[in-house]
């Protein structure tokens, strides 16, 4: 027998909660990750009395009870509501569209009044069925929110054409005849108190967590440690590359802390047109509505960049052509009885956290059985 149940490699949300779990089933698990710290992409630090989300803003959203319920155990949250802003141009307009947004656009008071100025110009476009992501947002909200609030931001995130982009990615953003600019249509919402890391660390607890220890370098003699791999990397990457890499996009931040309360007044501000070359600023403290710090902040601008072979992967890009190439992965993955694959890289998935949450509880119970506590 040897020495582990599971060998879980990477300690972001999937195997933080494949591990927990399977602990509490009585599995023996060992955890490691390549990086020096554990939360994966949610991992956050403090800097100035503020927890910084060092890969990106998280805000936790589910409408999943099981999943809320789940995280509750480890973490208490904050009732954060995010009301992103749009600086295009220097006009300021309320995300995710809703009626603050289109009486900003044209001076409508009204849903009818929107409804019909929205109609009105996915009639002109000669939209009926969209096709991809251009044609889906001037379907959902007209062709002057396409070009002032949606093209360039997207263009500069993805680095590629809107007519390239599948349509789904846009609808992620609700779209509210209402005057209603909280970010999610979610009926359980916040950031967890003391910041992501702590909650991961308390989901680790009493588990063995080895950092800095990259398994692919690794494999033969961690692979002989446990019976079962999870394994929550890029799934291109385990399989070395053999059919080729998938397509990533990749962020990078450039931090600064100020001395002032405040540098805009809001967590997330989404610079949409096409010449400021970052997509957004985030100011941290603003998720814990300043947490009591008064004299400092922390801003992050965001920029997106092409990934290219040994970069950090952030984004998979669900096109087609990389859809078709993980198909081809997945049927690889199939065949290795011993490996489950999770989490946004090892399924190639655009996951929110509550849904990373869901697929590795899912996980749990297909490989050990129904949850019992
Ligand atoms: N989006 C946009 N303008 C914005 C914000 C978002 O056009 O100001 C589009 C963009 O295509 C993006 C998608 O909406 O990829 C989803 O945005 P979301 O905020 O969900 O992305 P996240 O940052 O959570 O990955």
């Amino acid at each position: 027998m040897k020495q582990y149940d599971y060998l879980i490699v990477g300690a972001g949300l999937f195997g933080a909660v494949f591990a927990e779990r399977a602990k509490s089933a009585g599995k023996r698990c060992l955890v490691i990750d390549r990086r020096e710290h554990i939360a994966g992409n949610v991992y956050t630090y403090r800097q100035a009395g503020i927890n910084v989300h060092k890969y990106g803003p998280h805000v936790f959203h589910t409408n999943a009870t099981e999943v809320w319920e789940y995280v509750s155990r480890f973490t208490k949250f904050n009732n954060f509501r995010l009301g992103t802003i749009a600086n295009y141009k220097g006009e300021i307009y309320s995300l995710p569209f809703n009626m603050y947004t289109f009486n900003k656009m044209w001076g409508v008071l009204t849903p009818e009044e929107a409804e019909a100025k929205i109609a009105s110009q996915r009639e002109a476009a000669g939209i009926t069925e969209p096709k991809n992501l251009e044609e889906q947002a001037i379907s959902l909200v007209g062709t002057d929110i396409y070009e002032k609030l949606i093209k360039g931001y997207t263009e500069k995130q993805w680095g590629r054409s809107c007519k390239e982009l599948p349509s789904f990615i846009i609808k992620r953003l609700p779209v509210r005849f209402t005057y209603d600019n909280n970010y999610f249509n979610a009926l359980y919402q916040g950031i967890p108190v003391g910041g992501y890391t702590q909650m991961v660390a308390n989901m680790l607890e009493g588990i063995e967590v080895r950092l800095g220890v990259d398994y692919l370098e690794h494999r033969a003699e961690l692979d002989a440690l446990a019976e079962k791999v999870v394994y929550t990397g890029p799934i291109d990457e385990y399989f070395g590359y053999r059919l080729g890499a998938l397509e990533y996009r990749r962020v990078h931040f450039e931090t600064e802390e100020l001395d002032k309360p405040s540098y805009q007044g809001n967590a997330i501000v989404n610079y949409t047109d096409r010449d400021t070359p970052y997509t957004r600023i985030i100011e941290h403290k603003w998720f814990e509505q300043g947490s009591g710090v008064t004299d400092k902040t922390v801003i992050s601008r965001e920029y997106s960049v092409e990934w290219k072979l040994g970069d950090e992967p952030y984004y998979p890009v669900n096109d087609e052509k990389n859809g078709a190439l993980y198909a081809q992965y997945r049927a690889l993955a199939e065949k290795e009885p011993n490996v489950i694959f999770g989490g946004r890289l090892g399924a190639y998935k655009y996951y929110d956290m509550d849904q990373v949450i869901r697929a590795a509880l899912d996980a749990v119970r297909t490989e050990i059985g129904p949850i019992i506590s």
